[in-house]
């Protein structure tokens, strides 16, 4: 027998506010699964669990890089050909005034690093609400209080330019900007870009733009980055292989600093200094860059498609829907409709799971306006398949709130 008993290990506190409703709802999923029940899963944004498939010339770029001997560490701040590939991405983005580009493993890794790299404990970032909750993860982990902006659902989802300039303190450092959005699908218009800018330069903000979804535009016209809007402006923006290039499990992503060097420049040392403290990204995975922006793009085509056809399904049943009513989505394969239901949305999402087995995320896990309630829908599905889970959401609201 040892002499002295081991006590509980307690996580730290901070880890408090960091929650990620999007995987926190498996155990409900779990119980049901368990019960012998198939459950259709329209919570996780991941089209390689639906009819998408990786590019096979990506595929083949990664395999001949483990053949060739690449499974050693990378520079820190990735491979010469890939940063190369990004480079030119950018350009192509429109972006004029890069200082800076680095690889990271997913653009979850360069949303970590780049605001552990700005902030100071005082400090805050704006960031949207309705949010993707990575940006509280990593703000609760630095132990940096929330300051959220609203998104406008009568305005399409457009950031509320009035609520970022009175949320904005002496200790506000930046803006995040989620462009096409998750959870709402929408897309910023060029002018809302143009004024965000303007806000950015007076406030001496920098903007950090999650840009992982911009070739997954469902509608013509083109997607706009804001840091092209805004070349003068200190902006990182985000892409990766996850989505656009359907590779969310080889963790890929990337970081594209532009602005005015003798803004920017201090701050892009401080992100180099964490990028060589954690090594290098996933290296073989790396060589898939290079082949995914300047390789063949129909894959694009088709998923566009896919997207367009299952996001007007979805739009429809919305509108056809009583409680139910939906901003059409414009990019990426969100859905973000309001429900009027007299209970917490986390009740009706929890009981959609246990009755109908169909697994939506809900509203108060991204963030909402007091006093409306909504869930995501991941229209990433075939049209058979969101047709029977719409019609299982359908009888079950009837049931529940007759
Ligand atoms: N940013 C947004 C807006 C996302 O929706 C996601 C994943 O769903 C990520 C970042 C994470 O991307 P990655 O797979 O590159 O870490």
């Amino acid at each position: 027998m040892p002499l002295t008993q081991v006590r509980e290990i307690t996580p730290a506190a901070r880890l408090e506010n960091v929650r990620y409703a999007i995987r926190d709802l498996a155990c409900v999923a779990d119980e049901a699964a368990k019960q012998g029940h198939k459950i259709l899963p329209l919570n996780i944004g991941d089209p390689l669990n639906f009819d998408f498939q990786t590019p096979a010339h990506m595929i083949e770029a990664v395999h001949k890089a483990m053949r060739d001997g690449k499974n050693g560490y990378s520079p820190s701040s990735g491979i010469k050909e890939a940063l190369e590939a990004i480079r030119g991405e950018a350009g192509r983005k429109g972006i004029t005034t890069i200082q800076d580009v680095f690889v990271t493993s997913g653009v979850s890794e360069t949303v970590d690093i780049c605001l552990a790299a700005l902030l100071n404990p005082g400090d805050n970032l704006l960031t949207p609400c309705p949010d993707y909750p990575l940006y509280s993860a990593v703000l609760a982990k630095l132990g940096i209080g929330l300051n959220t902006y609203y998104l406008n659902e009568d305005d399409g989802w457009q950031p509320d330019l009035g609520d970022i300039e009175r949320k904005i303190t002496s200790r506000t450092r930046g803006i995040v900007l989620i462009n096409p959005n998750n959870p709402t699908g929408a897309v910023c218009t060029s002018a809302m870009l143009e004024q965000i800018a303007e806000l950015a330069r007076r406030y001496n903000l920098v903007i950090f733009s999650d840009e992982i979804y911009d070739k997954l535009i469902i509608d013509e016209d083109p997607h706009i980055a804001v840091a092209a809007v805004a070349p003068d402006v200190p902006v990182v923006t985000f892409g990766g292989l996850s989505k656009n290039y359907l590779a969310p499990g080889w963790r890929v992503g990337w970081g594209i600093a532009s602005g005015e060097a003798s803004v920017i420049g201090a701050y892009l040392e401080g992100v180099n200094k964490l990028l060589r403290a954690r090594i290098c990204a996933n290296h073989p995975e790396q060589y898939a860059i290079k082949a995914a922006l300047e390789g063949p793009q129909g894959h694009l085509v088709e998923v566009r498609r896919k997207l367009r056809s299952r996001r007007d399904l979805t739009v429809q049943w919305c509108r056809e829907t009583a409680r139910v009513s939906c901003v059409a989505p414009r990019g990426a394969f969100y859905a973000y409709p309001s429900i009027d239901i007299p209970e917490p949305d986390e009740v009706f999402v929890t009981e959609l799971i246990r009755q109908k087995h169909v697994m939506v995320v809900h509203g108060s896990g991204f963030g909402q306006r007091i006093g409306t309630q909504h869930f995501r829908i991941v229209f990433l599905p075939d049209e058979k398949t969101l047709a029977a889970a719409y019609s299982a959401i359908g009888e079950f609201l009837r049931e529940r709130y007759a």
